[in-house]
């Protein structure tokens, strides 16, 4: 069986979408916290387990021998390690052939990556077949509110004018989780997965601004003051703080590597990012 954990997430819908493209649904099962929201997969003939990160009992029958498991980290920020080695020794005393894992890039120091780093070292030691997707940035990251970025004319950000992002679609990452799954030889291997081209919050601003015919531009600001129109915003103050974190990763060139492993492992280019900004305004 092929596994994805965070199936009713956004990743983890994708990632499924993706898996039923390639193999029959009786091959697929998803391990989630609620059924309901599943209910769909279900429909669709996707075996559903239900198991809750943060309960080790629940993981019990979450996998089985030989199954290829994709771990799509959690989104509880600060329970993570504990969470994911509960997944890590579901997966080990059920002996999965693979676990797949969506991590952060190698070279991030922002503190958002601390708990990925963890649960590497945490699947290293499990003695498990694995392989390690460290994700860089969806460019929904930046999209999410297009539309109101452009009527508000401004791109803000702490991230310098020349930090720069290697970002994807989520599409393109659950492409390259899709093919990790079901290839072959994909044991031990480390996947650093970006976009193929890097840009900056200028040219964000720029691409907004051709795609709407509207003026945006890059508003750069102190990491202070990002932290205050963040919490402004209605943030909560610590996720806040670790999104001003990311920006001065970011101004570090931390995300910006483009190696090309994802689009050797979908075989295709990666979305530009051109052309996610047309989708997000509907241009
Ligand atoms: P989502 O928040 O859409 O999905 C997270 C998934 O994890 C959901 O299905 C959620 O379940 C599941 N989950 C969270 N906590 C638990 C738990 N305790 N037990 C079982 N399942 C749990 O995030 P995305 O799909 O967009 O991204 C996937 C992951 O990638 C995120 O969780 C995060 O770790 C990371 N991420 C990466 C980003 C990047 O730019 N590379 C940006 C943002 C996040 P439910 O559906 O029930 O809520």
């Amino acid at each position: 069986m092929y596994v994805v954990t965070g199936a009713t997430g956004q990743l983890g819908r994708l990632v499924v979408d993706g898996l039923l493209a390639k193999v029959p649904a009786s091959e697929v099962a998803v391990v989630v916290r609620s059924a309901g929201k599943a209910a769909d997969l279900a429909e669709r003939g996707v075996t559903v387990r239900v198991a809750d990160y943060s309960r080790p009992e629940s993981l019990a029958g979450a996998f089985a021998a030989g199954d290829k498991v994709l771990l799509i980290s959690g989104s509880e920020i600060g329970s993570r390690v504990p969470q994911h080695t509960a997944v890590v020794e579901a997966a080990r005393a059920a002996g999965v052939s693979l676990l797949a894992y969506t991590s952060a890039p190698g070279v991030a120091t922002f503190k958002l990556a601390d708990e990925h780093k963890a649960t590497e070292a945490v699947i290293r030691e499990s003695g498990l077949p694995f392989a390690l997707l460290r994700n860089g940035w969806y460019t929904e990251n930046y999209l999410g509110d297009a539309a109101g970025t452009v009527e508000r004319g401004a791109v803000v950000g702490s991230a310098g004018q020349d930090g720069r992002i290697a970002t994807a679609p989520r599409r393109d990452y659950a492409d390259a989780a899709v093919a990790v799954l079901t290839g072959e030889g994909h044991e031990s291997a480390v996947y650093e997965l970006s976009g193929d081209a890097a840009w900056s919050l200028p040219e964000l601003a720029a691409e907004l601004a051709l795609a709407s015919g509207r003026p945006v531009a890059f508003h750069e600001v102190a990491p202070e003051e990002h932290l205050r129109i963040l919490v402004g915003a209605g943030l909560p103050e610590g996720f806040a703080e670790i999104l001003v974190d990311v920006d001065a990763g970011i101004a570090r060139g931390e995300l910006a590597g483009t190696p090309g492993d994802l689009a050797r492992l979908i075989g295709r280019p990666t979305v530009p990012l051109a052309r996610s900004v047309r989708e997000a305004l509907g241009a």
